[in-house]
């Protein structure tokens, strides 16, 4: 089967987590930050493409977890770019979200790594919520998926029928799984979250943790996940 990855998506690799800058003409647009090395590797890569740090036009974050905003400091710092996310995750990138049950686990997981990196949080500039249309990238519609986190959201371009699913599942060869209950801090949302998926029914997703690019193979591992 051909591998399906859309033509100004650049995948960015680093420590556990992968984020994404979409490209058209002379701008870009940063989905989610990683971790230690994003900042880094986004530098080399608009260098490669010749694209100035003011061509990064925003940041849009699907949510707040530390993976997702490690880099993030840095690359507001470098840009100037906007920050685009839901107001729901502001207590996540301050680092005081308040976990309950087996997510503190994962609370207590970030709380560790926000004090080796060094963490800086950072204000969100622009709200976003469920069914905005964002101008970037031929349109990025947002999709409310709570579940993993109150304000975890996806991003949908209508233009290449792709769904920037966050961490609503990982898609990997050995294991494609839901959210874990330990990362997860509304788990009584998730299976809306998958529905609501299953029903706007994307040809492709791009999550962030996974192993390979392709759009249609993420979808068909999503197809095989049950809540
Ligand atoms: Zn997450
Ligand atoms: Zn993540």
């Amino acid at each position: 089967m051909s591998t399906i990855w859309p033509t100004g998506l650049h995948s960015i690799g680093g420590a556990l987590v992968r984020c994404h800058l979409l490209v058209w003409e002379r701008s870009a647009v940063l989905i989610d930050t990683g971790l230690c090395l994003a900042p880094y590797r986004l530098r080399k890569l608009m260098s490669r493409l010749a694209l100035k740090p003011t061509a990064l036009r925003a940041i849009l974050l699907t949510h707040g977890h530390l993976d997702h905003t490690g880099g993030l400091a840095e690359i507001k710092a470098w840009s100037g770019a906007p920050v685009f996310a839901h107001p729901a995750e502001q207590a996540h990138i301050d680092g005081t979200f308040s976990y309950h049950g087996a997510a503190r686990v994962g609370g207590a997981i970030e709380a560790m790594g926000r004090t080796l990196l060094g963490y800086h949080p950072v204000k969100i500039d622009t709200p976003v919520r469920d069914g905005d249309e964002l101008p970037f990238w031929g349109g990025l519609r947002v999709v409310h998926l709570p579940g993993h986190t109150a304000g975890h959201c996806g991003f949908f371009s209508a233009r290449e029928n792709v769904l920037f699913s966050g961490d609503l599942f990982a898609s990997y060869a050995f294991s494609a799984h839901l959210s874990p209950a330990i990362f997860t801090s509304q788990p009584a949302l998730l299976p809306a979250s998958v529905a609501r998926v299953r029903a706007l029914n994307p040809a492709g997703l791009v999550p962030n943790h996974y192993d390979r690019p392709d759009t249609a193979l993420h979808l068909r591992r999503f197809d095989q996940v049950t809540c």
